[in-house]
Order: C-alpha cells, then sequence, then structure tokens
C-alpha cells in the first residue's frame, strides 16, 4: 500500500520522521508530498525542503518525495496513493485535522484518512517551534534530522560553537 504523507515540512521534524518511519513499516511505501504554498513565506525552498527529507530518509527503503500544490486528493490520485497519512499530537490539531480529512473525504470518497498518533517524546515538536529555537540561538540538535539542523544554523546564523 502507498501512503501519502503530506505537508509543509517547514522544516522536517523528528516528529514527521517519526511518523515516516512508523507509515513505511506499516504501508510499505510513502510519498512524503512537500506542500508548495507561496503565501506561506516558507523558510526554505520546496527544493530545499524535498532535498532535507531525502537526505533524512536515505537509511530507509519505500519512501518518495515530490512536491505539490492545489488539492490533496489530486496529489493522492496523481501518486496511486491508497490513503492519506496525517499525525495528530494533541486535542488542538485534532479539529482541523478531521475538517480536512472530511473534506478530502468528500471530494474522494475512496481515499482513506489514516492517522497516527506521535510519540509522546515529540508531542511538542512543531515546525515553527524549531525555527523559532534556531532564530533565537538555541540548539535543534535534538529537534530534527542532523541535515536540518545543518541548515537551520545556516539559515538563522545560530551555530554554538563547539565545546
Ligand atoms: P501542515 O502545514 O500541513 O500542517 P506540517 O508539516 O506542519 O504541515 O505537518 C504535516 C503533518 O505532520 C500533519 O499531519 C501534522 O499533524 C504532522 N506533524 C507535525 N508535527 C508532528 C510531530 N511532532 N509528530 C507527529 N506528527 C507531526
Amino acid at each position: 500500500m502507498r501512503a501519502l504523507y503530506p505537508g509543509s515540512f517547514d522544516p522536517l521534524t523528528n516528529g514527521h520522521m517519526d511518523l515516516i518511519e512508523r507509515a513505511v513499516a506499516l504501508f510499505g511505501t510513502v510519498t512524503v508530498a512537500v506542500l508548495s504554498n507561496p503565501n506561506k513565506k516558507p523558510a526554505f525552498s520546496v527544493d530545499q525542503r524535498i532535498d532535507q527529507i531525502q537526505a533524512a530518509t536515505r537509511h530507509l527503503d519505500g519512501i518518495d518525495v515530490v512536491s505539490f500544490d492545489g488539492l490533496t486528493v489530486h496529489c493522492a490520485a496523481t501518486h496511486q496513493a491508497d490513503l492519506i497519512l496525517r499525525g495528530l499530537r494533541a486535542m488542538s490539531d485534532f479539529e482541523y485535522e478531521l475538517q480536512i480529512a472530511h473534506t478530502n473525504r468528500s471530494l474522494a470518497a475512496d481515499l482513506e484518512t489514516v492517522f497516527l498518533a506521535t510519540s509522546t517524546r515529540h508531542s511538542f515538536l512543531s515546525s515553527s517551534v524549531v525555527k523559532e529555537v534556531a532564530r533565537f540561538g538555541g540548539s535543534v540538535d535534538h529537534m530534527v534530522p542532523k541535515e536540518v539542523a545543518k541548515d537551520l544554523n545556516r539559515l538563522f546564523n545560530s551555530a554554538f560553537p563547539p565545546r
């Protein structure tokens, strides 16, 4: 089965990675679909985000990384995905995610959305929090894959001097 995992991934965090690793074990193939939405003013370009995800998932079989704009259901059809994968961190994610899942089901009745609950240790993580910490010079090494940490340090020039 192929799961489509759509998102902004601006940037990829260890929470996203946890979901990707668990989903590939469950479904066999995961297409990570990076949303190209110029209105969101992303920190990283789509190409940078794709490079980061490819580098961080190199050790896994069954991962494709693509970009998309427009509707997720169209992206799922293009890549022949069997289901949409989304993550749930807390109740605060739930209302928004449920609304999107219902909308997508009204557009593509055969396409299920499957939610995986985040691992507890990643439940506080979001791309915005990671960017905020990096912007003010905090270490993000425990929050993101090493390729992403390097890019964040370069972007915000916040690398800690080696101890
Ligand atoms: P979007 O802008 O579409 O919400 P994100 O990149 O923020 O894109 O998130 C993509 C998906 O990954 C969403 O389903 C989100 O709930 C999930 N996600 C985000 N952070 C985590 C995390 N720490 N653990 C598990 N899932 C997460």
